[in-house]
């Protein structure tokens, strides 16, 4: 018997850790680690000891003859890694820590309460001479978790138990509704507090630069995932979905995401903590097709195959996978060889079994395109009508061109789901061209290959580009994590200039209503008792005026 990781992997390596025969990879040491879809158990090492199922914060992670049958891909999935990359098992090891000054003690900040900013808190609570400052601009934490992670993926939301066991330490302290920038500035924290960790994420979408971006019903995936999860900033929107078709551009796990949340039943999806008024509007939605659009071939589609496998199982829709495409990706696949890895390999494998399964007559469809770029979004005032675009080849093995082939196809709605793109935060040196601030081992550089700011540090997509799941922050924060605690041991932090217990009558001052973990307690009370009362998760709060009177009343 061996143990299998399934669909929720979240990448966050805390199983690496506890293996003791190092047979999950890659591992944070192992460069595939930063690119890897989902972590892997070598099935031929595996001891079946199931340290790993109780470390995983998502259960993920079953035990072979316990998979449920739409599991069962995965033993093929894990078994496939090994095929191509070569480990050894054996023991794994851990550096040790640098040790601590014991006569001083270090008051951290940290910009952002997303997982990367969680996952390098969990690392500086553990130490006793170190006390942790979180900030958010929102009343509520844990970032993408919250507003990001979609809302069927309800076992993601996992994580959330390892953030609450950080906020309950009593070296921590929450600052939450209080906007860096806007209530207090970079530079004011940074004479207040030894080290400040910017970790507030990449939250804004990028753009296509074709005609018609900008014109209603051309929507950004960034604010529609932030409408359906309750985003405060959001939650006024409203998103014609009138027609019958939606295009989707691009083809990451946002945009499937998106396609999933526009076909599911809305009954399924009242089960969930979706927005209610995203729900209300889904409820009334006439989209039947959701056309995802990539500009790339099958084995470059930029979702991973845990994602691309799960639309197997979502009742009541067909996955329509044009057999052409699969053959053209299969005779490239059988030509280029060496340049088709596992996962790219069973990428095309799974698009082979879209494709061989006969389409029903399901009342909703995903319907895939590849090698297609849009563009131009057609429309008017009154919204969008159609997408235009050009068929690609390939020039090499992952480089496309376009052909001479163009086409159009009627849409009442263009989502732009491109990826999320990080923006200059005042206060902090920013790297325009890669949209991250620059740094080197997390240490903020003045420029890129510019010399270090002592004290200052950076984690998470603002840091290494918007890519990665929820797990992966763990280790982009660890390491941001060791990198204050490092400076620390050394010396290397600059001394505040300003006591820390001017911080309260200074928020005051510029109209922050701030919350604190009571606070946030009381919001996460009242969201989940309403949610009890009607079998949900919970139902959240989307205004800034309910979450602050739900604050108001647990201080
Ligand atoms: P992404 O994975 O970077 O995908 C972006 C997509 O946009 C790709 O298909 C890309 O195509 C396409 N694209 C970019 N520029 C384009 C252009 N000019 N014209 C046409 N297509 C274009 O971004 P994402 O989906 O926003 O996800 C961000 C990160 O969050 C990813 O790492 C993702 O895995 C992660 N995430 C994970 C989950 C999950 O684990 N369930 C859920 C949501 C998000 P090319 O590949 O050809 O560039």
């Amino acid at each position: 018997m061996a143990h299998i990781i399934t669909r929720p992997c979240c990448n966050d390596a805390s199983c690496v850790a506890v293996c003791p025969v190092n047979c999950i990879h890659p591992t944070p040491d192992e460069p595939e680690f930063l690119t890897a879809e989902m972590l892997y158990i070598d099935p031929e090492t595996c001891i079946d000891c199931g340290a790993c199922i109780d470390e995983c914060p998502v259960d993920a992670i079953v035990p072979d003859d316990q998979l449920e049958e739409f599991d069962e891909p995965y033993l093929q999935i894990n078994a496939d890694y090994y095929k191509d990359h070569d480990v050894d098992g054996g023991l794994v090891k851990h550096p040790k820590a640098p040790k601590l000054p014991d006569d001083e003690e270090l008051d951290v900040a940290i910009v952002g309460a997303g997982p990367a900013a969680f996952y390098a808190a969990e690392e500086l609570v553990k130490k006793r001479q170190v006390k942790v400052h979180m900030f958010d601009r929102l009343p509520t934490p844990y970032g993408l978790v919250r507003a990001g992670v979609a809302p069927d993926h309800a076992k993601t939301k996992g994580v959330e138990s390892t953030f609450a066991a950080v906020e309950k330490k009593a070296n921590f302290t929450y600052h939450l509704n209080v906007e860096v920038g806007v209530h207090i500035t970079v530079d004011e924290l940074r004479e207040r507090f030894g080290a400040v960790l910017y970790a507030g994420g990449a939250a804004h979408d990028r753009r296509l630069g074709i005609d018609g971006e900008d014109l209603p019903g051309s929507i950004a995936a960034t604010d529609f995932v932030a409408w359906y999860n309750g985003h405060p900033d959001h939650a006024d929107r409203t998103f014609d979905l009138s027609s019958e078709r939606v295009v989707i551009i691009g083809n990451g796990n946002v945009a499937l995401d998106v396609a999933r949340i526009l076909v599911t039943d809305p009954d399924v999806l009242a089960r969930t903590d979706i927005a209610d008024h995203a729900l209300d509007a889904l409820r009334q939605s006439a989209v039947r097709e959701v056309v995802v659009m990539a500009r790339r071939g099958i084995e470059h589609g930029a979702f991973t195959n845990s994602e691309f496998l799960s639309l197997t199982e979502l009742d009541g829709v067909d996955v329509v996978m044009p057999d052409e495409l699969v053959l053209s990706a299969e005779a490239a696949a059988a030509e280029a060889d060496d340049s088709i890895d596992s996962v790219m390999g069973t990428k095309i494998r799974l698009a082979r079994e879209f494709a061989d399964k006969p389409v029903g007559d399901a009342e909703r469809r995903i319907v895939f395109e590849f090698l297609t770029s849009p563009t131009a979004i057609v429309g008017d005032n009154d919204g969008v009508a159609k997408i235009q675009y050009v068929r690609n080849r390939y020039v090499d093995g992952s480089s496309i061109e376009p052909t001479d082939e163009t086409g159009e196809l009627d849409a009442g709605a263009v989502v732009r789901s491109v990826g999320y793109r990080g923006q200059a935060v005042d206060g902090l040196p920013f790297d325009d061209q890669r949209a991250v601030v620059p740094s080197d081992d997390a240490r903020v550089l003045d420029r890129p290959d510019g010399e270090r700011i002592p004290g200052l540090f950076v984690a998470g997509w603002i840091r290494r580009g918007p890519t990665g799941g929820i797990g992966r922050n763990r280790y982009c924060g660890e390491e941001a994590a060791k990198a204050v605690l490092a400076d620390f041991a050394n010396r290397e932090l600059p001394s505040p200039t300003v006591s820390a217990d001017s911080l309260e009558e200074l928020l005051a001052s510029r109209g922050a209503n701030r919350v604190d973990r009571a606070g946030w307690k009381a919001i996460d009370a009242v969201e989940k008792a309403a949610g009890k009362a009607v079998g949900r998760r919970r139902i959240k709060l989307v205004s800034l005026a309910e979450l602050e009177r739900a604050a108001g009343e647990g201080a």
